[in-house]
């Protein structure tokens, strides 16, 4: 019997139909509203619960208000979107994407914003696999794609035009007295929270990612096509005494902070494979930014942190242009996600992928490979002198415990998963920490093999980081904080000097001079004027003030009277 009732029910098909639930696109908008506003924010209020002026009951009242006042005001929003045929996947679509933002920003303390979106269009697919980790993909399916699936199973009356606009007028009205209401009532603690806590409108989804979106779109609009050049005037002084080339090595290191270099005081020996090697530490350099996408361009861009924008240095040349046009042969070996356009013009290698078996797996290459890469660079044929800019992996995580070879798991217990908020900080710290350990073993592999080359080349290596990270300090990991929030593990960067006995004369500065500059507050900014001071470079752009080794000089040195 059930068996022809069924068939009955299929045949005629509205009865089976009719048992789907029916939802008018005004109560569905209000419902998804709610979830959003409910779900898909909890960093949102917890930030606002947790910075409250007033612990009584008028902080509790101002922010149930504010909650009001949000969903009528994201109900509105959505209800908008709710047309016939396309409403129902515009809703689902917002609340995945709600809830992969909110998974992201409740998983790693991050906050979404222009850079952050810049970070995650530019980032290639290996480093955002490391995010998708199984927890995220559960919570995004519970959080974003469950709803979603339950807003296209629906049937959504729309109804007619007439009834609808008088619907979204009466709601209009509501949203302007709840919003009135509130302001009226609690006007001075929201101007004080906002005040106070800016990345609250960074927290807020899912207008936060439509914000930075825009954002990013009004860059690309103001973004001129032709390429600026920069530093036309730059000539290079006349070949000094030395008749061997000069060759400087600047390898960029990737989200190492200096609060865990040893170099710098932290209690671990992280820096052990740099000991009896005559290398300076600079313990007080501010990066440019919190992110790669940020750092990168503007290291190498004359327009210092201040001006630095991504679309303004993307029109405009940096300056490894200058000084391959002033003739020193630049060269850029990257084992990292590609140079976000610093060496669109340069002559570059990529050793990010493939190459030696026995240091690259899973389509990753451990640093290991920049010293092959170097040896490639130095034994080419001596013709001038040269730059050769080794872009690291470094500590990039989540997945810290890929950044070293397993025989230096030096500390230990580890944390072998990208699902780092699982582990103890202890063993967060321990893997991160085996990875500075790393990065010091390459870079002293670096200096073996300039100081073997030492009769015939002057050579010097700087290393400098892109930004710090977050190990999990208040609740924070990671990186890409913006500039003026994020706390100083994500932007005091370890910078390290090495310079062969040859640079050192021909230079006119040593180690024990430079160590007297150690200490001084530097930053991304002095990296412009100090390579083009090492390569003796005359220029408009060149500002004695940022180049280190000219500060470390002894007024009276052989090259001071040059300048
Ligand atoms: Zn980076």
């Amino acid at each position: 019997m059930p068996k022809t009732r069924a068939i009955e029910f299929a045949e005629r098909g509205a009865p089976l139909r009719s048992r789907r639930w029916v939802l008018s696109a005004t109560a569905l908008a209000w419902a998804a509203a709610l979830w959003i506003v409910a779900v898909d924010n909890l960093a949102f209020w917890r930030t606002l619960w947790s910075v409250r002026d007033d612990s009584s009951l008028r902080g509790a009242l101002a922010l149930g208000a504010l909650a009001l006042l949000l969903w009528t005001l994201f109900a509105l929003l959505i209800r908008l979107l709710c047309w016939p045929r396309v409403g129902k996947p515009v809703v689902a679509l917002l609340l995945v994407l709600a809830a992969v933002t909110a998974s992201f920003i409740d998983r790693y303390g991050i906050v979404v914003d222009r850079g952050m979106l810049r970070n995650v269009l530019q980032t290639d697919w290996r480093e955002a696999g490391d995010l998708m980790t199984a927890s995220f993909l559960a919570d995004v399916a519970l959080r974003g794609l469950l709803p979603a699936a339950l807003v296209l199973a629906l049937r959504v009356e729309f109804g007619r035009w007439r009834r609808g606009v008088a619907t979204l007028g009466a709601h209009v009205l509501l949203l302007v007295a709840f919003g009135a209401g509130a302001i009226a009532a609690f006007y001075a603690d929201y101007a004080a929270a906002a005040r106070n806590h800016r990345e609250l409108r960074h927290l807020l989804t899912p207008t936060n990612v439509f914000n930075g979106l825009h954002g990013l779109w009004r860059e690309q609009r103001a973004a001129p096509t032709t390429l600026e050049q920069i530093g036309t005037d730059a000539r290079r002084d006349p070949a000094p005494a030395a008749d061997r080339p000069l060759r400087v090595v600047l390898v960029v290191g990737e989200t190492a902070r200096a609060a865990n270099f040893s170099l710098g005081g932290y209690a671990r020996p992280t820096n052990q494979a740099l000991d009896g090697k005559p290398v300076v530490y600079f313990g007080n350099v501010s990066s440019c930014g919190t992110d790669t996408a940020t750092s990168l361009p503007c290291m190498f861009s004359d327009l210092g942190r201040e001006r630095f924008s991504a679309a303004a240095a993307a029109r405009r040349e940096n300056v490894l242009d200058v000084l391959k046009r002033a003739g020193v042969a630049v060269r850029w070996i990257d084992n990292n996600s590609g140079c976000k356009g610093v060496c669109a013009r340069i002559e570059t290698l990529d050793l990010s992928s493939a190459g030696d078996p026995a240091l690259c797996e899973g389509g990753e290459c451990l640093d290991g490979v920049l010293l092959r890469g170097l040896d490639d660079a130095l034994e080419r044929p001596a013709a001038g002198d040269g730059l050769v800019v080794l872009h690291m992996k470094g500590s990039h995580g989540p997945a810290y415990y890929r950044r070293y070879p397993p025989q230096l798991r030096r500390w230990q217990p580890t944390c072998d998963t990208r699902e780092i908020q699982r582990c103890s900080s202890e063993a967060l710290r321990n893997t991160y920490d085996n990875g500075i350990g790393y990065t010091s073993e390459v870079l002293a592999g670096m200096i073996d093999r300039l100081a073997a080359r030492s009769e015939s080349q002057d050579s010097v290596l700087l290393y400098v980081s892109d930004h710090g990270e977050s190990l999990g300090e208040g609740n924070v990991y990671l990186h890409g904080l913006p500039w003026r929030l994020a706390p100083a593990e994500q932007k005091q960067v370890p910078m390290i000097a090495w310079l062969s006995d040859g640079a050192a004369r021909r230079l006119g500065v040593g180690v024990a001079e430079l160590r007297h500059v150690a200490g001084r507050a530097w930053s991304h900014d002095d990296l412009v004027p100090t390579l083009l001071g090492l390569f003796a470079v005359r220029s408009s752009l060149y500002a004695p003030a940022g180049d280190i080794f000219a500060n470390a000089r002894p007024a009276a040195g052989p090259s001071a009277a040059a300048r």
